[in-house]
């Protein structure tokens, strides 16, 4: 039987009961089980990224053991189903280490995350549910990625936080910027680039381009 369809309501409504929960100091499990059904409402219960409504779950896009603050956040949830979700844990879930960097197991999985908010960002835009407090992502976390990927954590991205986190993780590093611009002696920008974007096109010395953008997010 198919289900009702969400509402802008029945979403305000789940965030509602999330907020309580966590105001109220609920269980981590109850608050965890109150996010993921916000989560699941907002995303009008099918997978964000291929759309199947069987097997779904909610999935924190950067792993609660890095960001514990994003626990309850609901900018960091997405609905997956198994499908799409069993390989975003594969070789990862056994036990995480929480003394390396983020990214030691791989830069694979930073693309999974910038993927994930920016196909979350595009969801929310294509059905009109940039709602206050639908996506939210607090500033500390924002904080944390730019400082990760080498910004000052006051450097400003454009748009509300999800698209702001897709954007923070779509750059190249400042350490790799430096180290291209160094190689090719020519300078290169501090600060963000944005989609459509491109910095510092030069001929190599095999007259090769040298350059760096990032994809307009409609590639996904
Ligand atoms: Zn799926
Ligand atoms: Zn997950």
């Amino acid at each position: 039987m198919a289900r009702p369809a969400t509402t802008i309501e029945s979403v305000q409504a789940a965030l509602d009961r999330l907020h309580h929960a966590v105001a109220a100091g609920q269980s981590r499990t109850r608050c965890l089980r109150r996010w993921s059904e916000m989560v699941r409402e907002r995303d009008d219960h099918r997978c964000v990224d291929c759309h199947s409504t069987r097997n779904l779950s909610a999935h924190h896009i950067c792993r609660k053991v890095f960001l514990p603050e994003a626990e309850f956040q609901t900018g960091n949830g997405i609905t997956l189903c198994r499908d799409c979700h069993v390989g975003l844990h594969r070789g990862f879930n056994g036990r995480p280490d929480t003394t390396e960097p983020m990214d030691a197991q791989g830069g694979e999985k930073l693309r999974q995350m910038e993927r994930l908010y920016c196909i979350l960002d595009q969801d929310a835009v294509e059905r009109d549910r940039l709602q206050p407090g639908f996506y939210d992502l607090s500033e500390q976390v924002l904080a944390k990625f730019k400082l990760f990927m080498g910004f000052d954590p006051d450097t400003v991205f454009p748009g509300p936080p999800v698209r702001q986190a897709y954007l923070i993780w779509a750059q190249t590093s400042l350490s790799v910027r430096r180290a291209i611009a160094a190689a090719n002696g020519a300078p290169m920008t501090d600060g963000p680039i944005l989609p459509g974007e491109a910095y510092i096109v030069i001929g190599g010395d095999a007259g090769e381009q040298v350059g760096m953008t990032i994809k307009d997010p409609r590639w996904y």
